[in-house]
């Protein structure tokens, strides 16, 4: 059973200081998150989480995980502002974009990040950018085909489709790219690959591991590059339904640790460093969406309206996905109800359950919508005029503080030219 983060009676005092709906974050939670996966991935010396900012992109969480020892996993010119000035700088900081304009990679080597190249060409379009090459670079692999992991009855355990992805250099790529970033001057390198999202299974991380530390003995072999850090980048899941098995991290550290003494260290590669780049595992159970019930409607299904939309949180209405909803004070009640939990956009897609079975619901009750703190007050937008809601931290010592106000409608407006 998947139980939130707070009791009604906390939700009832919070409310009273923050309207509903707002995004609310468990600091404790994502502190001892951190932890465990700096303790998961403590036998590599070198060892960095860079939490992907754009899971997340509140200063206040990036200044939590600073704390906690992580990096930045930066994608736009506006990540690298934040994270610049949220006081991240030098090897804090990966560059992984793609399609990159200019100006991404001259404030990237101008804060001293980690550019990581998502294709061939991007070497002399960087060269050109920024007058040199990194001495510290990484290139993103695409082995393509399909990456599948652990055949069983019900299918492949993971399965994705990297051959289909835009991202990374092909295998053959990656020996030119190596050898030219090499003439160009550079000295330290480092593999980067995403094979696979939101993955359910502690063998994902040993799985793609294992390919990039092999990938890594053949690229020295080939090149003679000086392989320093490998980078796993996302992907590792979270539960969202409250029947399936959460990832182990201490388990996936375990296993990453093995292909690496089986792959690198007996090519002499030992001192490599690992880098990941999660999001989603770093931040998604640790916030709830915090809604209000509008209104009940009874036509041909039984309708529950919210003071959420999809503007708050858009997975349910783009993807199908499942977030898991807890009617606050009925943690125990019988699911003996039938209905659609639905926003007020004019989209018949705005809805956060399709039939999701309930303990019967009142007008004014409070529903924690669970593991939205990834991807999901980042994904906001102000369709139909409907505005981005606050950010709330519940810190450590049970308080609450406001990291993001809510938009209002002179925000709305500002980007308007009116006369
Ligand atoms: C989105 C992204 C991540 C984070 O992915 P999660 O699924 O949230 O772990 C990491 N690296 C890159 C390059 C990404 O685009």
């Amino acid at each position: 059973m998947k139980k939130p983060f707070v009791t009604l009676e906390q939700l009832q005092e919070i409310v009273k200081d923050y309207p509903t709906p707002f995004h609310l974050y468990d600091e404790r939670g994502i502190r001892e998150n951190a932890r465990a996966l700096y303790k998961a991935f403590s036998w590599n010396p070198g060892f960095r989480e860079y939490f992907a900012v754009k899971a997340t992109p509140n200063p206040q969480i990036l200044k939590i995980l600073h704390e906690e020892g992580c990096g930045v996993d930066c994608s736009s010119l506006t990540e690298l502002m934040m994270s610049g000035r949220c006081g991240f700088k030098g090897d804090e900081i990966m560059f992984s974009s793609n399609d990159t304009p200019a100006e991404e990679f001259v404030l990237a080597d101008q804060l001293g990040a980690t550019i990581n190249l998502d294709d061939i060409t991007h070497i002399d379009f960087l060269q050109q950018t920024i007058g040199h090459i990194p001495k510290k670079i990484s290139c993103r692999y695409n082995p393509g085909g399909t990456f599948t992991l652990g055949e069983s009855k019900e299918g492949f355990q993971v399965m994705d489709n990297p051959g289909d992805a835009k991202y990374g250099l092909t295998r053959p790529q990656m020996t030119e790219a190596f050898r030219r970033l090499r003439e160009l001057g550079a000295e330290e390198f480092g593999i980067h690959a995403f094979l696979a999202s939101n993955t359910l299974s502690n063998d994902y991380y040993p799985a793609l591991a294992a390919i990039l530390f092999q990938t890594a003995v053949e690229l020295k072999n080939e090149t003679g590059a000086h392989i320093t850090f490998i980078n796993l980048s996302g992907g590792v899941g979270v539960p969202y339904r409250p029947d399936q098995p959460a990832n182990d991290i201490a388990v996936i550290g375990e296993g990453v640790r093995r292909a690496y003494e089986e792959i690198l260290v007996p090519a002499g590669m030992g001192d490599v460093a690992i880098c990941t780049e999660l999001g989603r595992f770093m931040l998604a159970p640790y916030g709830h969406l915090v809604t209000k019930v509008l209104h009940q409607k009874h036509i041909h299904k039984e309708y529950i309206g919210v003071d959420a939309c999809a503007a708050n949180l858009m997975r349910p209405a783009i993807y199908g996905a499942y977030h898991h909803i807890t009617v606050m004070g009925k943690e125990d009640a019988p699911c003996g109800h039938k209905y659609d939990v639905t926003g007020s956009l004019c989209e018949n897609s705005d809805k956060f359950a399709v039939d999701r079975m309930l303990p019967e619901i009142h007008t004014g009750d409070l529903l924690v919508i669970h593991d939205t703190g990834a991807h999901g007050h980042a994904m906001g937008y102000q369709y139909n005029g409907r505005l981005r809601s606050a950010e709330v931290l519940l810190c450590q010592d049970g308080s609450t503080r406001l990291i993001r106000r809510a938009e209002t409608p002179e925000d709305y407006f500002a980007t308007a030219i009116w006369d």
